[in-house]
């Protein structure tokens, strides 16, 4: 009988497969004592490793395709520096001479050392890097060890990877930019969440991936074929004909729909009564903008600015997030760029040099987004003048996170004046009628959302954060997803709350949250009365082709009948009638 494994969706592709499965803590490190005479070989035996594993990260990026965006290249050259520090190049071998030890075990001691530093800071933020530490110290570790390659993907194993689903305890960046090139149909990791970098890439390079299912590695076999079904965040075990033959037809299905989307991309989403709906795109990294324009997306809903400000040793002045703002906007060709201010804090931590949030025992309650700019604003006033001042350059809205108080926003609207004389002042230019809009992403503010639709040109609906605090969930904590549901009455009803809001302040409103790219719940949002959604470019064509099959008026009156319901199980029953 097929089986059903839960775990995270990081991206929502199907994939059917052989499991290769890579261990990642397979070395069984033993410690011997080196004679006198043969401790220079030793040194020599590690010196020798970390020079293969140098070669191996220089391979790896020779090897990445040219398309690779920057932020991928940068990871890889951040794990060459780890590599070249003297953390990993001298104190190893200091160990050796000092303990007369292995070359293994030297560099497992330094490895303990290291992650006990990083353990003992507590930051959401250095955990990831202490990840980055143990994917270096593997790499040399494989190399010292002359059993078989775990982690490492040579090109000699092209044809292992290629058509495989990867089943690993954690992936790294850099790892699956080659996996990608080798060809693996999907991963699935033990550890890890929607917002790692690995995540992220993932959903970048478009690889279907689920992450946290634990024990992964005892429930799968080598070789035994696997579905991945991304849309659910769920693997197909023991899988029947019926199953395999179902998934078969849904691949060759959604490969011919995506094909036939492809070649008329620029067709606008009308719904089945005429409604016209506005697809936007949500980037991260300018690199995905030629994807905006071949999906025949409207412009940016969402640009997360915050990656701007990763993996660099300090804080990009006004001037480069001006250019780099001003870069985006021109390669739009004059379509809308919604700039979110930053959304820093909790998870999406900087190595700037900042250390942003000391509230360590609930981070994502607390020094977050607006919160933390309005906490620091030389952090912020830079951001503010550097979206103002291209605002003079085309159409640019700015954007809000995380508000949860009319009070905040007040403070916001009034430092954005300030910085508007200040500009005025110097003689710069910048738009005054520049749309400025709030984040929907605090039950507080959907709760409230008419006061600040009053105060505001527009809101956005985060519902990957407003999920997170109505639901009392973590977003990234695999031990709870499983509560993490969209459908959740409270959820819809914050959403139908955000948007009549909208409607009766007469300012639109869009969704921005993950929510808004998930073709299952088209129906329902446009039901809602949604009419301008925000989504990575990869989920444009499923969306584009729902639209026109939806009628709006028809889907209203079947969203308010299930909205007014207070028996659950008959709640249950009309919301299955509402999801594609
Ligand atoms: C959201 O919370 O839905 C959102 C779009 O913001 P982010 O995922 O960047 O927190
Ligand atoms: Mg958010």
């Amino acid at each position: 009988m097929t089986l059903c494994l839960h775990g995270t969706r990081i991206t929502s592709g199907v994939a059917i497969g052989p499991v290769h499965i890579i261990r990642q803590h397979d070395f069984e490190i033993t410690q011997y004592s080196i004679q006198e005479e043969f401790i220079s070989e030793e040194v020599n035996r590690y010196k020798k490793a970390l020079t293969h594993a140098r070669n191996h990260l220089d391979s790896v990026l020779n090897n990445i395709p040219a398309s690779t965006p920057a932020e991928i290249k940068a990871f890889i050259h951040s794990h060459l520096l780890m590599l070249n520090d003297e953390m990993l190049s001298t104190a190893p071998i200091e160990i050796i001479l000092e303990r007369q030890c292995n070359a293994e075990w030297a560099l497992k001691i330094q490895r303990d050392s290291i992650i006990h530093i990083f353990d003992s800071m507590q930051d959401d933020y250095l955990r990831t890097r202490r990840d980055d530490i143990d994917h270096v110290v593997n790499t040399i570790m494989q190399n010292l060890l002359s059993g078989p390659v775990h982690h490492g993907v040579h090109h000699s194993q092209e044809q292992r990877f290629s058509g495989h689903i990867i089943v690993a305890d954690d992936i790294s960046p850099s790892e699956l930019v080659l996996m990608q090139h080798q060809g693996i149909a999907a991963f699935v990791t033990q550890t890890g969440g929607p917002t790692s970098h690995t995540a992220i890439i993932a959903r970048s390079l478009n690889i279907p991936a689920i992450a946290g299912i634990h024990n992964i590695h005892t429930l799968l076999h080598e070789a035994e074929t696997i579905i991945v079904d991304g849309r659910f965040g769920i693997i197909l075990t023991n899988i029947d004909d019926e199953a395999l033959y179902h998934y078969h037809r849904l691949r060759r299905e959604q490969q011919i729909q995506l094909k036939r989307y492809k070649e008329f991309p620029h067709l606008p989403a009308i719904t089945d009564d005429g409604v016209e709906i506005n697809i936007c795109a949500n980037i991260e990294l300018p690199e995905e903008i030629p994807l905006i324009h071949e999906m025949g997306a409207n412009g940016i809903g969402l640009y997360r600015t915050e990656y701007l400000f990763m993996n660099r040793a300090s804080t990009p002045s006004e001037e480069e997030q001006f250019q780099a703002y001003a870069n985006v906007l021109k390669q739009l060709n004059g379509k809308p760029l919604t700039i979110r201010t930053l959304d820093l804090g909790s998870d999406k931590q900087v190595d700037s040099g900042k250390q942003l949030s000391h509230a360590i025992i609930n981070p994502a309650l607390g020094l977050r987004a607006i919160r933390l700019c309005l906490n620091d604003l030389a952090l912020f006033i830079p951001q503010l003048r550097a979206i103002l001042r291209v605002s003079a350059l085309g159409p640019v809205k700015m954007m809000i996170p995380m508000l949860s108080s009319i009070n905040e926003l007040q403070q916001v609207l009034r430092l954005i004046r300030s910085t508007q004389e200040a500009l005025q002042k110097e003689s710069i230019a910048y738009d005054p009628d520049m749309p400025i809009g709030g984040m929907i992403e605090v039950p507080a503010a959907a709760i409230c959302a008419e006061m600040f639709a009053a105060k505001l040109d527009f809101l956005s609906i985060g519902t990957n954060d407003l999920i997170q605090y109505t639901l009392a969930i973590d977003r990234i904590d695999d031990e709870v997803n499983y509560l993490y549901d969209p459908l959740h009455p409270a959820v819809l009803k914050l959403i139908a709350q955000t948007i009549a809001a909208g409607q009766q302040a007469d300012i639109p409103v869009t969704m921005c949250g993950e929510m808004a790219g998930d073709p299952r719940y088209t129906k329902l949002l446009l039901g809602l009365g949604l009419q301008e959604f925000s989504m990575h470019p990869n989920s444009h064509p499923p969306i584009k082709q729902i639209i026109p099959l939806c009628h709006t008026k028809k889907l209203s009156r079947q969203v308010k009948r299930l909205l007014k319901n207070t028996d659950h199980t008959e709640f249950t029953n009309q919301i299955e009638k509402l999801l594609c």
